[in-house]
């Protein structure tokens, strides 16, 4: 099983790569992120928050209702967005137990490459366009606590600081 990156980490602040095409190897590892995604009862994960510095997000915005909607997102551009903004509480599975309310665009237009090196576009709004500008800023160093107040942010990174230490110490006493 994957294991998800907490934040702070530097890998979470990199610009991710594109993928000049996607083998085996990336649909093996898509598979993976969907497990670790669902076990940990998230709808979007980025593959810097499993470590891996590429241009890929998988997301599903049905895996709460048990309506599977699997999308998988790769080499992602960004057509379009509304002029309509719209706050939503957002979390983060790099920030366990933190969730901040975030103003972003309601509808979007992006295109990427599926699994299969399928040219794809979508045009969304609701809460499938909030996972994906949020994945999407991911591939580009970008997390949630950014959009928010330094005052805010340093809150909660120095909770997590803290939250991380505690699965250090409780690690290092198991050993
Ligand atoms: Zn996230």
């Amino acid at each position: 099983m994957l294991k998800i990156v907490y934040a702070p980490d530097p890998i979470l602040k990199k610009e991710c790569v594109s993928l000049p095409q996607v083998d085996d190897h990336h649909r093996d590892l898509i598979k993976q992120m969907f497990e670790a995604m669902y076990k940990a009862n998230g709808v979007g994960l980025a593959a810097p928050q499993i470590g891996l510095n590429k241009r890929i997000f998988i997301l599903d915005s049905g895996s709460k209702e048990e309506k599977k909607k699997p999308l998988t997102m790769i080499n992602p551009t960004l057509i379009s967005t509304d002029d309509k903004i719209v706050p939503y509480e957002e979390g983060c599975l790099s920030f366990p137990e933190h969730f901040a309310e975030i103003d972003r665009p309601d509808q979007l237009t992006i295109e990427y490459i599926d699994e299969n090196n399928k040219k794809k576009s979508l045009t969304t709004n609701g809460f499938t366009s909030r996972i994906i500008q949020h994945e999407l800023d991911h591939l580009n160093g970008v997390l949630f606590v950014d959009h928010l107040s330094r005052l805010k942010r340093d809150v909660i990174i120095r909770k997590m600081k803290k939250f991380k230490k505690e699965i250090k110490t409780s690690n290092e006493k198991k050993i």
